[in-house]
């Protein structure tokens, strides 16, 4: 079989879906599947949305494309500011996008305009992340701006949280956000489809105790891959963490004498990390490194520890004796390494449980088909 390639169980990201959309339903916040760590993987956004998810979202128009060209006819927002430079792509391939820049949506009026469309803005609002976003007191002001456009139509506000600032929101912040909905309302009108909160990192924010308020959106990419929560890291009650394993191939076994020191030249070249030398008995090279994936972000499996790794090789120290040249190991993936990983030219990708997309045509002890994409 292909290696190394990424084995993606597609029940699991329907079943963590199906799980967290469950839970938020009650508290009056739908789901939307961010697809930006798997590049648009057209059947990862199914099982997303065969889970529950009301729509999809990406941060790359060309992402957009891929789902497009596989025929997802869903709605898909693009929740990357877009680029002046690519007004036309986002309107065709977008119903709405995120939006800080009023210049920006004038020139999405113009191309929405020209092919005969109407595109949805959604305002992104700096809530404390520090990232992208219209300070709470611009809001209302361009709220008003876009409302008198022709070509756009003001669907939302959003906000974001954690993603560089690593913080989570708190209830107060959340509170503050809710309230600029109700302000844009009072100066705009028209009933705000979406206010959407945030990402992964709000999750125990919108399943904790409190109200959650206007919030009826929430953008789960993390949380629905790989089941956990990203500021803590913690698994989510319930959710599989193992939807994706990267597999990679032995190319030499065998033990190697102690590194005898070496003169470096610059002593920051070094790659090399001595294992600790509790019972790892050999050394292994697979053929996978930094091009591929973020190593730091793979967990070693049983029994292995990591040693080094550079550009196309990793070097693991294992006491698995059954390992082998053209043995494959298997490891389970952060998401940098997975977002790299999805991304790489030469990993495959092997769907596992990839089923129609009716629910009706499941049975019971069926054999799941498998494909390659
Ligand atoms: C990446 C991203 C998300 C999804 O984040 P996760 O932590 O993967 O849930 C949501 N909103 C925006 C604006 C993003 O850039």
């Amino acid at each position: 079989m292909s290696c190394p390639r990424i084995e993606v169980d597609l029940g699991k990201i329907r079943r963590n879906t199906q799980t967290i959309v469950g839970r938020l339903g009650p508290r009056g916040i739908g789901v939307t599947g961010v697809t930006k760590a798997v590049c648009g993987h057209p059947a990862i956004a199914q099982a997303m949305l065969d889970g529950g998810a009301l729509g999809l979202a990406d941060a790359r128009t060309s992402n957009v494309q891929r789902l497009r060209k596989a025929g997802l006819t869903c709605p898909v927002t693009l929740i990357r500011t877009p680029m002046l430079s690519q007004a036309d792509q986002v309107v065709q391939s977008c119903e709405e996008s995120y939006n800080t820049e009023i210049l920006l949506i004038s020139a999405l009026a113009a191309a929405a305009i020209r092919i005969g469309t109407v595109h949805g803005i959604v305002l992104m609002v700096e809530m404390g992340d520090q990232r992208d976003g219209i300070l709470p007191e611009n809001l209302a002001g361009i709220a008003q701006q876009v409302m008198k456009m022709s070509g756009v139509a003001l669907k939302g506000i959003g906000a974001n949280f954690a993603c560089l600032s690593g913080l989570a929101p708190t209830v107060l912040q959340m509170a503050a956000f809710c309230d600029l909905a109700d302000e844009i309302e009072g100066v705009c009108g028209p009933f705000l489809k979406i206010v959407s909160g945030g990402n992964s990192a709000n999750l125990p924010w919108a399943l904790g105790e409190h109200a959650t308020g206007r919030v009826n959106d929430l953008r789960l990419g993390e949380a629905i891959l790989l089941g956990v929560e990203p500021v803590s890291g913690d698994r989510i009650d319930g959710m599989h963490t193992d939807a994706f394993t990267l597999v990679a191939e032995v190319i030499e076994t065998g033990a190697k004498p102690a590194p005898s020191p070496i003169a470096l030249v610059d002593p920051t070249l070094a790659r090399l990390r001595i294992a600790p030398a509790s019972g790892v008995s050999k050394r292994h090279i697979l053929a996978i490194g930094h091009q591929d994936t973020d190593i730091l972000g793979l967990s070693m499996p049983a029994g292995s520890t990591f040693i080094g790794a550079t550009s196309d090789h990793l070097v693991i120290g294992t006491n698995r004796s059954m390992l082998k040249l053209g043995s494959e190991v298997r490891f389970q993936m952060n998401y940098n390494a997975l977002m790299h990983a999805m991304a790489a030219p030469d990993i495959k990708v092997k769907l596992l449980d990839n089923q129609p997309t009716k629910q009706t045509r499941r049975t019971q002890g069926m054999i799941d088909h498998l494909a390659l994409v």
